[in-house]
């Protein structure tokens, strides 16, 4: 992904070493931790206890965590503000054209350690995830540090579509589907609940298909960056994980949706890059 001459958004807030983290040292790591330890190893094709290692220091749990700031020449930052940028313009011209209105940003936090939201306190290791009441995305830098460490550059294209993910569910937010959804969810029974879950992810997907045709379009990635990403969205499927977690597979507890799924949705967007396409709640 050639991602060197894109515009830096100004939309970045480095929380690192700024003290309202909290320490690694000090938070158990958790089920819902180690769940996203998994998922972002097998994104990448790395060994889980590898990342965790290397998130938890190495050693055992009490070694303690002094809080840094950035370090110099953070290459991940820039990369990170290199993406958003490029979101910010994509979805500025589709909201221009195809609604009329102005695309109002996120603001993306980077934090290490530990976090507060308005959604509440992210743990480490909490994996990218969206707030609407603060409409903020975060992300936590050691978790994709360490990716990058161990995985390299070419899983570049693939990190910027975990970032267009939540970006995806920004752009749900500004069109009120987030809020509807939410909203059903509370009234539904458990399995209709996770099937729009479901559905909410699959759009999300399908957005980030959307701003990777507009990159593609200006032969910023390449076949290599998609087949990438592609992978990367086969492998982050419900079933996939739950396959690998207990060898059998139960539909109706599905959040995120199949593999299959996830890479048709992507593809779909990535494919038409229009957002009309990406309706999941009409599709059966
Ligand atoms: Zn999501």
């Amino acid at each position: 992904m050639d991602w060197h001459n894109l515009r830096r958004s100004d939309n970045v807030e480095d929380e690192r070493g700024s003290g309202r983290g909290l320490g690694r040292g000090a938070l158990p790591l958790g089920l819902g931790g180690l769940v996203v330890v998994v998922v972002g190893s097998l994104l990448l094709g790395l060994n889980p206890l590898h990342v965790l290692s290397l998130l938890t220091g190495g050693g055992g749990g009490t070694s303690s965590y002094v809080e840094t700031g950035p370090p110099p020449n953070d290459k991940t930052a820039d990369f990170v503000r290199a993406v958003l940028g490029d979101t910010e313009d994509t979805w500025q011209k589709i909201f221009q054209q195809q609604r009329g209105t102005p695309y109002h940003e996120p603001t993306l936090v980077l934090f290490s350690g530990g976090m507060q939201s308005a959604c509440g306190f992210a743990a480490t290791a909490v994996g990218p995830f969206y707030c609407p009441r603060d409409t903020k995305v975060y992300l936590d830098m050691h978790f994709f540090q360490a990716i990058r460490a161990a995985a390299g550059p070419e899983a570049d294209f693939a990190r910027a579509y975990a970032i267009a993910h939540e970006v995806g569910h920004h752009v749900q937010h500004l069109l009120g589907t987030l809020d509807k959804v939410h909203h059903m969810q509370a009234r539904a029974p458990q399995t209709t609940a996770n099937q729009l879950a479901v559905r909410l992810e699959l759009q999300a997907d399908c957005f980030a298909g959307v701003w990777g045709h507009h990159t593609a379009e200006r032969g910023l990635i390449n076949q290599q960056d998609v087949a990438t990403a592609l992978q990367t969205a086969s492998q982050i499927g419900d079933d996939y994980l739950q396959r690998r977690a207990r060898d059998t597979v139960a539909p109706e507890t599905f959040t995120h949706g199949s593999s299959q799924q996830r890479v048709q949705w992507f593809e779909r967007g990535l494919t038409g890059g229009d957002i009309r396409q990406c309706d999941t709640f009409a599709a059966q």
